[in-house]
């Protein structure tokens, strides 16, 4: 029997990572929130991890919260991460702590409907897309000024921060502009207050890159592979 040493073993890693980067640019480790992407990982696997400290998984498919949601330890934090359609919001709006792909006036529609018909206030990420023009999902700058503008009328929904998925470039220095553009941009964000929204949250690097990412301000980074191994689809 298999028994998952090499979780131990990756999330050490991770974390030691994080105290190192941390400590070299004084910063907290307690400022950064580690969510363990769990996209394809079979739920064993990930009641394992939530046993060895994981507090926060994130998934890229409604569909497969909505599946492994009955199986997995309770009390941990599900982080929706992955590209939103209007239509799947209601499947996963009372699982979900915090929806970090919202880019859209229709998502943020239906998730408003969606938390007032369960009395909650749902806590959001924006997405931005930054520097990919090729990548369909985020919003460019201006679209999540207005997105922040629209948020001010719905009681339901609360921006806690922004995220993004950097390009994946093989040496992770040259995804520090990308990263210190989006801590520009949430800084500038922080600095206009707008209401139902505070800048809280700085979701940005994974395995390849969150050294570099919080180095650069991430409060919030997204690791699969490094505490799963890759990935069978
Ligand atoms: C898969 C995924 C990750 C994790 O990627 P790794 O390279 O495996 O760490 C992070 N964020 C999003 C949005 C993802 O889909």
């Amino acid at each position: 029997m298999n028994n998952y040493q090499y979780l131990e073993e990756n999330l050490a890693e991770i974390r030691a990572g994080i105290g190192e980067v941390c400590q070299r640019v004084g910063r907290d480790a307690s400022e950064i929130t580690l969510v363990s992407v769990t996209k394809t990982v079979d739920e064993d696997i990930i009641n394992r991890s939530i046993e060895l400290g994981v507090t926060d998984v994130g998934e890229n498919k409604p569909q497969e919260i909505v599946r492994k949601f009955p199986s997995i330890t309770e009390g941990v934090n599900w982080h929706m991460i992955g590209h939103l359609q209007s239509n799947k919001v209601k499947k996963i709006i009372d699982k979900v702590s915090l929806i970090h792909s919202v880019d859209r006036v229709s998502v943020v529609d239906e998730i408003e409907k969606r938390a007032a018909q369960i009395d909650r206030v749902v806590d959001i990420l924006l997405q931005v897309n930054i520097g990919d023009e090729v990548q369909k999902s985020g919003a460019d700058v201006e679209n999540v000024k207005s997105l922040l503008k629209y948020v001010e009328g719905c009681p339901h929904i609360r921006v806690l921060g922004l995220m993004c998925i950097a390009p994946y470039l093989y040496d992770p220095e040259e995804v520090r502009p990308y990263f210190k553009q989006m801590k520009s941009i949430f800084d500038e964000i922080k600095r206009e207050n707008y209401s139902n929204s505070e800048m809280k949250i700085l979701s940005m690097g994974m395995t390849h890159d969150y050294k570099v990412a919080i180095e650069e301000g991430a409060t919030m980074i997204r690791v699969g592979t490094g505490i799963y191994g890759s990935r069978n689809y």
